[in-house]
């Protein structure tokens, strides 16, 4: 679900650069500052252990491992963020995220004021209608809004594109901090979730809103902090809601 496409390129450069020999490996080196050196860094929350991956150019993903079913209430999410892996100097993205995360749990005033760690993961490199969704939502939508598929499609510059939202979010290799679980249906109903639509109505009870409550647009605020997380490639614009 969550692939870490640069750790396989890296593997298959090895394996070219044993067949090809010197040269080859040459024009490897030239190209070293391309490819991903991946970190990992697991930390405790009330949904379970998540795990972070990342090179030192940003976060490629978020991995929720499950194996704690999240019946605590949002008042008893307080849980100490752990690191439990991972050897080396830890990745300024990496640390970015764990701070983000462990604000988001524990104390979500703060997450305004927060870095967003630059992103990395290969969905972001190129231009497509799920790079532009993801974006979207991680610009527009915020902490206790929900946004439609319908309405997420328009913010993405095509209001016929519900179905495709829908793949985009399957698509979303950083859930939570892009907030996938924000993303509901017209009607009001849940919608899918890749984590478990318990997962989902937990993260929208902690953000204050109940279940069934029916979507409305994401907010038009864009603040500073969230721009840049792509890049300089990435459209930072705020979109009109209809
Ligand atoms: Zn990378």
């Amino acid at each position: 679900m969550f692939d870490i496409h640069c750790s396989r390129q890296s593997t298959a450069r090895h394996v070219f650069c044993g067949i090809w020999g010197t040269a080859a490996y040459l024009l490897v080196l030239g190209r070293m500052d391309e490819t991903c050196e991946m970190k990992y860094k697991v930390v405790d929350s009330p949904l379970g252990k998540l795990e972070i991956s990342g090179c030192e150019r940003g976060l490629h993903g978020i991995k929720l491992h499950g194996g704690k079913t999240p019946d605590t209430g949002p008042a008893e999410a307080a849980a100490p963020a752990e690191q439990l892996g991972g050897s080396g100097a830890v990745l300024e993205p990496l640390l970015q995220c764990v701070a983000w995360l462990d604000a988001y749990f524990r104390e979500p005033a703060v997450l305004e004021g927060l870095p967003v760690p630059a992103l990395h993961h290969p969905i972001f490199q190129k231009e497509s209608f799920t790079r532009q969704v993801l974006w979207k939502l991680l610009t527009l939508v915020k902490f206790g809004e929900t946004v439609s598929y319908q309405q997420l499609a328009a913010l993405a510059g095509n209001p016929r594109a519900a179905r495709a939202v829908g793949g985009a979010m399957r698509s979303n290799p950083i859930p939570i901090l892009i907030p996938c679980h924000r993303v509901v249906c017209s009607s009001g109903a849940m919608g899918n979730y890749s984590g478990g639509v318990g997962v989902k109505e937990w993260l929208l009870a902690h953000e204050g809103r109940p279940a069934g409550k029916a979507a409305r647009g994401g907010g038009s605020r864009a603040t500073g902090s969230w721009r840049g997380a792509l890049g300089s490639t990435a459209s930072s614009q705020p979109a009109g809601r209809d």
